[in-house]
């Protein structure tokens, strides 16, 4: 108990002095002990999960910020979405705070005794090709299967290396309805083909990365231009990356024009369904390349089943399949 052995002669002479009783004292020795116990293990936690920086959600001005939802920001603070291992998505254009509230958030997970990564797309994928290589892509692909919540930062920022979209694909399966994951990207879901250099995998990442989702799209300002905005070209300032669905002239949920523009920059959960279904028909309008992938995927679960099985994973049922096969039907 080397903080109580710290203060314990303080300790004593606050006794002499009749500050404390004895009973007071052991209280205040293992306060101090905990206190310092639980720093350690948070601090040991944040190394292990790699973060690029601390960042707080006290620390986010959502005043600057204004169409960001708070309350939904505080509700996944909660770390629910970690439990039902659903998927988390950030999007918005540089400097909008997308990285700082995933990382406030993994902060918050580990604060809360969460095992967490952080990752850019462009490391993890050629960490996993780099194990690849070596042989041991199982290995790696439990190993980031291993936290509870792994954050995969900058999508979209760095072009896929080749091969890189069907190595991310088969982490993504892994994780699939085990673990959580949040993804940040400044790009809109209908340019993945283009950041994974394959559309055929994207919308396989996307059936299932929208699965299970909370989409929050960021489209206000940069942060780190706040005080140089007008030197940014209007053509690179802040627009939508996702294109709110339209809504009827005579639908109920109509708003006037004046409201539209701000609308909530969340996706609620109808939107999320439209986007999987578009991904869906994506798929099923490329049939020769769906087979080839669903080959791919067979493999993959096969290997995935056979190899990369985590214990904790053996009794879950399988990964849902892009088609109901033996081995992949939900
Ligand atoms: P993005 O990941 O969207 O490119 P970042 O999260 O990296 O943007 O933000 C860039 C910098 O600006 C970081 O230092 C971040 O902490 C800060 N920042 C961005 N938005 C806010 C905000 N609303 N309040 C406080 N700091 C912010
Ligand atoms: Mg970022």
């Amino acid at each position: 108990m080397p903080r109580a052995i710290e203060i314990l002669d303080a300790t004593v002479r606050r006794i002499e002095r009749g500050e404390m009783n004895a009973l007071e004292a052991i209280d205040a020795l293992l306060a101090e002990e905990l206190t310092l116990r639980e720093n350690r293990r948070v601090k040991m936690a944040l190394v292990m999960a790699r973060l690029s920086a601390i960042k707080t959600l006290a620390g986010f001005d959502f005043s600057f910020q204004p169409s960001l939802d708070k309350s939904r920001i505080m509700a996944l603070a909660e770390l629910r979405f970690i439990d039902r291992a659903e998927v988390l998505h950030l999007i918005g254009p540089p400097g909008t705070g997308k990285s700082h509230l995933s990382l406030a958030l993994a902060v918050e997970a580990v604060k809360a005794g969460r095992s967490v990564y952080f990752g850019a797309l462009a490391d993890i994928i050629s960490a996993l090709a780099k194990a690849e290589r070596e042989g041991v892509l199982c290995e790696k692909i439990r190993f980031f299967c291993r936290f509870a919540l792994l954050i995969v930062d900058e999508i979209g920022y760095l072009p896929v290396i080749p091969g890189g979209g069907n190595l991310f694909f088969q982490l993504v399966n892994a994780r699939y309805e085990k673990g959580a994951m949040i993804l940040t990207s400044n790009r809109g879901f209908s340019e993945w083909g283009h950041v994974f250099g394959d559309p055929v995998v994207a919308t396989a990442l996307l059936d299932r990365l929208l699965h299970h989702a909370t989409v929050i799209q960021i489209e206000g300002a940069r942060y780190r231009l706040r005080e140089h905005a007008d030197l940014v070209p209007e053509n690179i300032q802040s627009k939508s990356l996702i294109q709110p669905s339209p809504i009827p002239a005579n639908s109920q949920t109509s708003r006037p024009a004046a409201q539209k523009r701000s609308e909530p920059l969340v996706c609620d959960d109808r939107k999320v369904a439209e986007l999987a279904d578009e991904v869906k028909k994506a798929l099923a309008a490329a049939p020769a390349q769906r087979k080839r992938l669903l080959g791919d995927e067979r493999r993959w679960v096969a290997e995935r089943d056979n190899q990369c099985l985590l214990p904790s994973q053996a009794t879950t049922a399988p990964s849902p399949g892009l088609a109901p096969t033996p081995s992949t039907k939900a």
